[in-house]
């Protein structure tokens, strides 16, 4: 089975497991006299973390999710506005920020193009009439298959905000493949945000975690929330010594991820069934649309899953594939054939 679900799907490295093993831990839902946690390993990544992204502070996570949930409430309260695009993954899959008796945040929407680049003009408009408490990006964005956010489209974000002093939170979760992608370090993608996750478990490849990353003063805040929402873990090393092992020298890895990505996306043959939108293959997703309305994305990937591949249904139109370590370029060939195959069953002659 040749799995291009999602780039979770990555196992953990020897050296991770003997990181993990040899851990010093302590318990990190204690804090010190500087408001830090008392776990030394989880420690040493979170100021990892703060050095990769130029952010004061940070936070380990057990997940995305939680990581902006974390970021989000510490940010807002009850009946704030946020402002975000619906295809952003925060609006597609992390509902309880607006669900009125959950955390009960009122979304609002920017206009973006269609490779998830937010349309600053929109954003300005609406900060002149709605009283927006955050602006939320994604870097890169996942449901528009992996597309980056350039450091120009960041900026002009960043100058409406900041005329309007509202602040900018980045759903980074995989910004070190647009930081491969596009050749500038993380930290210049988020100098004009101010706060941020990043997950480890994606492309990175270490089994569990995510880091949220800002000022001191909101870290502090953000431990609490943390704690007030069950997300304290105690000997947590445990699982940061992989994280630590994953931030070491990424990006050779991810860089091969996006090779392999554009090959998966040269040797899908497009028709008039399917076809692959390569202008968004900028990092490790393929995003295929399907052009024929009497098969759905959900059928087809079941159909794949029997032969031997399994890819994501995204939309009843629209199939992802992942790349991710573990996956080489024999399995990106099959992956190629399998699927070929298959549509060439499929569509008449
Ligand atoms: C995966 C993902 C998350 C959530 O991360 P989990 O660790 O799966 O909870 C958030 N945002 C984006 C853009 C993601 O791709």
């Amino acid at each position: 089975m040749i799995d291009l679900r999602s780039d979770t799907l990555t196992q953990p490295t020897e050296e991770m497991r003997k990181a993990m093993y040899r851990a010093e831990v302590g318990d990190d839902a204690r804090t010190n006299n500087n408001s830090q946690g008392e776990d030394p390993t989880v420690r040493a990544l979170e100021e990892l973390a703060s050095k990769y992204t130029g952010k004061e502070d940070a936070l380990f996570c057990n997940s995305g999710t939680m990581a902006n949930y974390i970021g989000l409430v510490t940010m807002c309260k009850r009946e704030d506005k946020i402002l975000l695009s619906k295809n952003s993954h925060i609006f597609r899959s992390e509902l309880a920020l607006f669900i009125e008796d959950l955390y009960g945040l009122v979304p609002v929407f920017y206009e973006e193009d269609s490779y998830g680049n937010p349309n600053a003009n929109s954003i300005e408009k609406i900060l002149e009439t709605e009283d927006i408490k955050v602006i939320c990006i994604e870097n890169t964005n996942n449901f528009h298959g992996g597309t980056c956010l350039s450091e120009v489209c960041v900026n002009k974000i960043y100058a409406v905000a900041k005329k309007s002093t509202v602040p900018i939170y980045l759903d980074g979760a995989r910004i070190f493949n647009a930081s491969v992608a596009l050749d500038l370090p993380v930290k210049d993608l988020c100098s004009p945000v101010d706060a941020m996750m990043f997950c480890l478990s994606k492309g990175l490849g270490a089994p569990v975690g995510s880091v949220l990353c800002g000022s001191t003063e909101f870290i502090k805040k953000a431990r609490s929330t943390r704690k007030l929402l069950g997300g304290a873990m105690r000997q947590a090393g445990i699982i940061a010594a992989a994280g630590i092992v994953a931030l070491q020298n990424p990006e050779t890895d991810i860089l091969k991820d996006h090779q392999n990505a554009q090959q998966l996306a040269k040797k899908i043959k497009s028709n008039s069934f399917i076809s692959v939108d390569h202008e968004s293959v900028q990092t490790n997703i393929v995003k295929i649309l399907i052009t024929k309305e009497q098969y759905s994305a959900q059928s087809i990937e079941k159909d794949l899953a029997e032969r031997g591949l399994r890819v994501k249904a995204i939309d009843n139109n629209i199939l992802r594939m992942t790349v991710y370590r573990g996956i080489n370029e024999l399995q990106i060939r099959k992956a190629a054939t399998i699927f070929n195959e298959y549509i060439n069953e499929i569509s008449p002659a």
